[in-house]
């Protein structure tokens, strides 16, 4: 159903939108489906045929975004529309980032392929793994073998405005700032990887250490932010970075009438990096002379990787198709919309 060209030579930024199929158990309940994507980038949030009373929240608004890609997509198309141009920009010695945004369920983890506690999904088609492959085939590339590159693999949550490393048994780790404002996460462990399993291995070790623990409960990965870094040196000098953040779900925002003081906190600081991240990547988009980073731990982090002549950056929107799920969608479709 999807008719796209070969991606064009990616701009500073991409905004997508990705639809997640219904769910067994929305199928179950007879959620009706209230997404369609038409091609061409739009996608159309619609009343449903049959009369429901939530007309509320839909208004059959229709949104353009880069690329929308709708439950029928694979990761590995959402892949080559998405990350895979940003891989050569990390060899050319750029920075990229790429994101994943949405309501806890939407599909970020599935879609970045840090989701290894079910069996539906396999570790090895996820973003995660398919950008290594690239990086892997490149790197064997005349062209690039040549300039004597080495990869490493960066891997740590951000909960709470506090960063843990998810290589290192979620250790906490201290960002400072210097005088040139460049931000060095003090003892964050790189490791370095001479092949795609490597990769994998450290994604799975991350991937675990992040939903288990005694710190936290299992659902607390939804409320903190994951980024997965691919690190390319060059004799040890940074050549290029790409930064993979799979962030917290952005669902919390509306709800925090009966929650205790640890959720609210939790909300307040979930609601603020992500006003951070729209607000830096908004001024970037400007050419803006200040850029916000400082708002939140988020950005403050992944400065380096925003600044640049050669940085690129890729959103991708997850969401919910389900009826009950509207006002989320809504407000993530909203949010993405902001950077086009
Ligand atoms: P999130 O990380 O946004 O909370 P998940 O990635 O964990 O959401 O997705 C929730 C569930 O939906 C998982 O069981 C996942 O496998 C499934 N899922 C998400 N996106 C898709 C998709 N595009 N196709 C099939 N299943 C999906
Ligand atoms: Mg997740």
């Amino acid at each position: 159903p999807m008719s796209l060209s070969d991606p064009v030579k990616p701009h500073r930024i991409c905004v997508c939108v990705r639809k997640r199929p219904l769910n067994k158990k929305e199928l179950a309940k007879k959620e009706i489906d209230v997404v369609t994507i038409p091609g061409n980038g739009a996608l159309l949030l619609h009343e449903p045929k049959q009369k429901v009373d939530l007309t509320k929240y839909l208004e059959n608004q229709t949104f353009h975004f880069d690329y929308s890609f709708d439950e029928d997509a694979t990761n590995d198309l959402v892949y080559r529309f998405t990350a895979k141009p940003l891989v050569k920009t990390v060899f050319e010695g750029g920075m990229a980032t790429c994101f994943a945004y949405g309501q806890t369920g939407s599909g970020k983890t599935h879609t970045m392929g840090g989701d290894f506690s079910g069996k539906s999904q396999n570790s090895s088609k996820g973003i995660y793994a398919l950008a290594a492959q690239d990086v892997f085939t490149l790197l064997m590339q005349k062209r690039y073998a040549d300039m004597d590159l080495c990869p490493y693999v960066t891997f740590f949550e951000i909960y709470n405005g506090k960063v843990f490393d998810l290589l290192n048994k979620k250790a906490k780790l201290r960002v400072l700032e210097d005088e040139k404002q460049q931000v060095n996460v003090v003892g964050l462990q790189e490791v370095p990887v001479s092949s795609v399993d490597d990769v994998i291995k450290m994604i799975e070790r991350g991937s675990a250490c992040r939903t288990s623990g005694q710190t936290f409960a299992n659902a607390s990965s939804s409320r903190s932010h994951a980024v997965l870094q691919v690190i390319l040196r060059r004799r040890n000098f940074l050549h290029g970075k790409f930064s993979l953040v799979d962030l917290a779900g952005n669902e919390r925002g509306t709800d925090v009438s009966n929650n205790d003081r640890h959720t609210i906190v939790e909300t307040a600081e979930i609601n603020r990096s992500l006003l951070a991240l729209k607000e830096c990547i908004r001024s970037l988009g400007q050419n803006s002379e200040h850029i916000p980073f400082r708002m939140s731990k988020l950005t403050q982090v992944l400065r380096d990787s925003f600044i640049g002549e050669n940085s690129r950056t890729c959103m991708i929107a997850m969401i919910s198709p389900g009826m009950s799920s509207c006002e989320y969608t809504l407000n993530t479709l909203r949010y993405a919309n902001r950077f086009l």
